[in-house]
């Protein structure tokens, strides 16, 4: 069975189609500007040049009915008519407390998402729009919804209970509820396999470093504690999000800045972090670059980055009372080399020995600590579409999700 993932964005599209017999990526996608003059879509078949067409895309569906189209091109696509795609699975990044799993997409299901749309107001709309194109599209093929904050819901109250008015989780719904959860779950999984040790026998730390950032603590596979809360803001120090700061700076700020609601979320999602700090661009690879020529600020940003994700691994292997592997993942957990270094630099005290030398890699699955490590290191390549795919084949053909 072929089964096409769909991420939407509000004016971006990403998709791929898999053949879920093997697992194979047979095409990706990604249509930009939807709405927008010059509406672009960039199609990729596995194994042939990429092709880009500049046209007109009022909506989302008008650019799902793009993606349909590049997929059954003569040359380009992977399908000769839509009946070969068994299912679509749709990313959804915020399901409240409604969903623990990936679920199949009913009319109940849908409502629910909508009641979600208060807890992220710039991302489930966009998510509903692909799914009301597809519906649309391609009435008869089942879809799936899976999740960002479904891994997390394992955690337990004392992890995801803010210390503010307890009325206000109850009415609100205002509590932790994690991100990057299929990432999460995907490389957990991977390193499990890696490790060639059970999932349920195993205390894990997974690090996804990328433009935004998380740790979980993952034991016997199910998450206890991530460190993003009730939005993707809280935790690590990000590519351009504050992560955590004392909250009464949000009030102060706004005061001796004379900044709106609408500025100061602005500035603490997209000026902040590492960009924040050095002036100079959210890009760890810029950072790097000019830290090497000797921009201090820059130093500064790679360092209290480094610092945040040393400080979440040690809490994290104090709450998990021990600590089998911590899992490096996503754009710069899988190609930042000296970052990774710094951050598992001098922790020998609590089992952390990073080879140097293997530790040389980019993009590939490898253990990177010593042979005399207690707790393993490794590098996973994130791949939250094929956990999407995965999750979606496994919904419609009866075989159920853990
Ligand atoms: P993601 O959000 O997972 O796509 O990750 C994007 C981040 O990964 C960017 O901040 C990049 O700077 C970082 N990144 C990608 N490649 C490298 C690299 N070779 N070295 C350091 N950082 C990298």
């Amino acid at each position: 069975m072929k089964v096409l993932v769909i991420n939407c964005g509000s004016s971006s599209l990403k998709y791929q189609v898999l053949d879920m017999t093997n697992e194979v990526l047979e095409c990706k996608g990604l249509v930009e500007r939807i709405g927008m003059d010059g509406s672009v879509i960039t199609h990729e078949k596995t194994g042939m040049d990429k092709f880009k067409l500049v046209v007109p895309m009022e909506d989302h569906k008008a650019a799902i009915g793009h993606v349909l189209m590049a997929i059954q091109d003569e040359n380009h696509g992977v399908i000769k008519s839509m009946d070969e795609i068994g299912a679509v699975g749709h990313r959804v990044v915020h399901a409240g407390e409604k969903y623990d799993k990936s679920v199949l997409i009913t009319d109940e299901v849908y409502k629910a998402l909508e009641e979600c749309i208060p807890l992220a107001p710039l991302h489930n709309p966009p998510n509903l729009l692909g799914i009301d194109a597809c519906k649309q599209l391609m009435p008869k093929t089942p879809m799936v919804a899976v999740f960002d904050t479904a891994f997390h819901q394992t955690m337990p109250p004392e992890s995801y209970i803010y210390a503010i008015p307890y009325e206000y989780y109850e009415k609100h719904g205002i509590r932790r509820y994690g991100f990057h959860g299929t990432s999460h779950k995907y490389v957990a999984e991977r390193a499990a396999d890696i490790l060639n040790v059970s999932l349920d026998d195993l205390k894990l730390i997974t690090c996804h470093l990328g433009n935004g950032a998380s740790v979980s603590a993952i034991k016997r596979g199910k998450c206890i504690d991530t460190s993003m809360g009730f939005t993707p803001l809280e935790g690590l120090v990000m590519g351009t999000r504050s992560g955590d700061i004392d909250p009464a700076i949000v009030t102060y700020m706004r005061e001796v800045e004379n900044l709106d609601q609408g500025k100061a979320n602005e500035i603490l999602n997209k000026k902040s972090g590492v960009l924040g700090i050095s002036g100079i661009s959210s890009d760890f690879r810029d950072l790097e670059e000019a830290a090497a020529d000797g921009n201090e600020r820059a130093m500064l940003a790679l360092k209290v980055f480094a610092h945040k994700v040393r400080f979440y691994i040690g809490a994290y292997i104090a709450e998990m009372n021990g600590c089998d592997a911590i899992v490096f993942t996503a754009g710069l957990g899988e190609n930042g080399i000296d970052m990774r270094d710094v951050i598992c630099n001098d922790l020998g005290n609590l089992g952390i020995k990073i080879d140097v030398v293997k530790n040389k890699v980019r993009g590939k699955e490898t253990i990177i600590s010593r042979e005399d490590s207690k707790i393993k290191v490794i590098l996973v390549p994130t791949n939250e579409e094929l956990m999407i795919a995965r999750d979606t084949y496994n919904i419609v053909t009866g075989k159920g999700v853990k």
